[in-house]
């Protein structure tokens, strides 16, 4: 049996979640869920939206099943998911993005991967007011840009993937993207077989808007990742499809890329593919891999046949009547 925490998350968090819970155990898979709370529940019961008994449990168990959680707006708690990936030096932000077969789309044969760095940039929390306004450090060194670049090559080495393009903004921000590009091109060197090229942010955003099934991995500093993440999901069906783990040398965190979305909680209407895939993302990396391919295939079975979806993938099931179909399609 496995230990594995379980966050439920605010918003749509506890209706999205509790599919993906259903869903892997439904799969046989043995595991004890040891349950969290984070986030604005936590606020209101413990005081704080992340309790040090949170970061303990994970850094236990070593794994993560994570809920979206709110950060408020220009105010109030920092963001629980960057606290986390700090604390927990969780660097690599993993974020596939595939066309599904059968979901009408804009696009076909679109097949990447989103590699982001997930403890430094504008994410690194330094942060002042200055007179007359205010003031964000972009913090970028040569050995995180390192370490993200050797995680994205040999994923694309594992994968089979052909090609990485590194996102930046050199021509502006001359020092911090010349660090990055500068490790990136030396860490290059001892994946020959790899092809390397690099791309301006907004140049790489109009051709990912364009010509998106020419990208294979997309490595990025923290924020373009962000961006580009939500960008690419739009670009395959939305973001109630798209996950993202987040990988670090003593442990990771599964989670949807996506966010709380007050404006959908409590009406069983969110799509909780994407948590139930983060699901099986955390099986295989628990070493319970036929269980995450039976619920990878019966999302993609669903999703194919598509007769039953969710509303934001044009059909009209609810999350539970959703989710009661993945679970009769685990073979
Ligand atoms: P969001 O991702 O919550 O929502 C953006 C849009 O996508 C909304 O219209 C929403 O209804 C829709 N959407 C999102 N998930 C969906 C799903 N599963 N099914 C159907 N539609 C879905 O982004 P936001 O509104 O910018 O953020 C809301 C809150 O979530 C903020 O407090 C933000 O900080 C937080 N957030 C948390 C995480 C995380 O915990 N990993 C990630 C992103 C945003």
């Amino acid at each position: 049996m496995k230990n594995v925490t379980l966050i439920y998350g605010d918003g749509i968090g506890k209706e999205v979640m509790s599919s993906a819970v259903e869903v892997i155990k439904a799969t046989g898979a043995d595991i004890n869920f040891e349950e969290e709370i984070a986030g604005l529940e936590a606020v209101e019961k413990y005081g704080e939206p992340l309790p040090k008994k949170v970061i303990d449990s994970i850094k236990k168990n070593k794994v993560a099943l994570k809920g979206p959680v709110t950060t408020p707006v220009g105010k109030g708690f920092r963001s629980v998911n960057v606290t986390l990936r700090k604390e927990l030096n969780l660097y690599a932000n993993v974020r596939p993005v595939k066309t599904y077969e059968g979901l009408k789309n804009r696009y076909e044969d679109i097949d990447l991967v989103i590699i982001r760095e997930n403890t430094e940039g504008l994410y690194a929390g330094i942060e002042k007011e200055i007179e007359g306004g205010a003031e964000t450090t972009r913090l970028i060194t040569k050995e995180a840009s390192k370490r993200i670049a050797k995680y994205a090559f040999e994923l694309a080495r594992r994968e089979s993937r052909k090609m990485v393009t590194a996102l930046h903004k050199a021509n502006i921000c001359k020092l911090t993207d010349r660090v990055f590009l500068d490790a990136v091109n030396e860490v290059h060197k001892d994946y020959p077989e790899i092809e390397l090229n690099d791309l301006i942010i907004d140049a790489a955003c109009m051709n990912l808007v364009m010509y998106p099934e020419k990208y294979d991995v997309l490595l990025a500093t923290n924020l373009f990742g962000d961006i580009v993440s939500d960008l690419c999901a739009g670009l395959i069906g939305g973001l109630g499809l798209t996950t993202g783990s987040n990988i670090g040398k003593d442990g990771a965190i599964f989670e949807a890329v996506h966010g709380s979305a007050p404006d959908i909680a409590g009406k069983d209407i969110a799509n909780p593919t994407a948590c139930i895939l983060a699901g099986a993302k955390m099986l295989n990396y628990i070493g319970y891999e036929k269980e995450a391919k039976k619920i990878e295939n019966a999302i993609e079975g669903l999703i194919k046949e598509g007769k039953y979806l969710t509303k934001d993938l044009g059909g009209n099931l609810g999350t539970k009547e959703f989710t009661k179909r993945v679970i009769e399609r685990l073979q």
